[in-house]
């Protein structure tokens, strides 16, 4: 098994929760939304783990998440940047010389075992995948009035969710290469996930992985409500 990193990032303001506090500093059961996926990696495979946060944060993060839960897999503390690629981009500068990299959202607190180690069985094999689920509705692409362009096939749409796992060089070639055509002002669309960067700067194709229909990333005041039953399942 080759050295593993794992990259979580919580340097969003979380503006759509509509909260004063990042959403991954809010509570349920007493504990921090990011403590969550910290604990899940500290007791997994991985070896080493990177939180990147916000600039202001990361004394906060040191003393209240990282030394209060004894999270000793977590060797540096970072600041992220404004879009979520740019906080990607300073976790995958500061991982250096990794065999796997797993990039995981913070405000994702149910990953499990079992999603963990199929990303590792599947990036050992395939060198790229990504955490996602079937959709459950029909999705419809719709135009500038929001006039119904076309209707995809539901049987192969998945909803994505994190860990998104590569081979270290992959990913962070593909970012080196986002980084360039950003620098002259050439990007063309808006970069929402870490597969998409390898889909368009590297030769890699990308895996789907099985995820979990309650590894959700908690965005909207209703997943609060969401988060504190599927907790209090895991509990009984
Ligand atoms: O904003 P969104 O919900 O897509 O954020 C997904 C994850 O990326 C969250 O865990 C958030 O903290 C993180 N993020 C980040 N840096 C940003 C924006 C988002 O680390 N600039």
């Amino acid at each position: 098994m080759g050295y593993c990193v794992a990259i979580v990032l919580a340097a969003g303001r979380g503006k759509r929760m509509g909260q004063a506090v990042p959403k991954q500093f809010l509570e349920i059961d007493g504990k921090p939304i990011i403590y969550y996926s910290l604990k899940q990696m500290e007791e997994s495979f991985i070896d080493e783990i990177i939180l990147v946060t916000g600039e202001d944060d990361v004394s906060y993060c040191q003393k209240e998440i990282v030394e209060k839960y004894g999270f000793r897999k977590v060797h540096h503390v970072i600041a992220g940047g404004k879009e979520r690629y740019h906080s990607v981009y300073n976790g995958l500068k500061a991982a250096e010389c990794c065999d796997y990299v797993f990039i995981h959202d913070g405000a994702r607190p149910f990953i499990n075992e079992e999603i963990l180690k199929r990303n590792l069985e599947m990036v050992e094999k395939c060198d790229a995948c990504v955490t996602g689920m079937p959709v459950k509705d029909t999705i419809k692409v719709s135009d500038e009035n929001n006039f119904v362009a076309q209707t995809p096939h539901r049987n192969l749409l998945w909803q994505i969710q994190t860990p998104q796992t590569f081979r270290y060089d992959i990913v962070k070639n593909a970012y080196d290469s986002l980084f360039e055509v950003l620098s002259l002002g050439e990007l063309k669309c808006e970069v929402t996930d870490d597969a998409m960067v390898v889909e368009q700067f590297g030769s890699q194709k990308v895996k789907l992985v099985e995820g979990d229909y309650r590894n959700i990333k908690l965005t909207t005041p209703e997943d609060m409500i969401l988060a504190e039953a599927f907790l209090k399942n895991l509990q009984n």
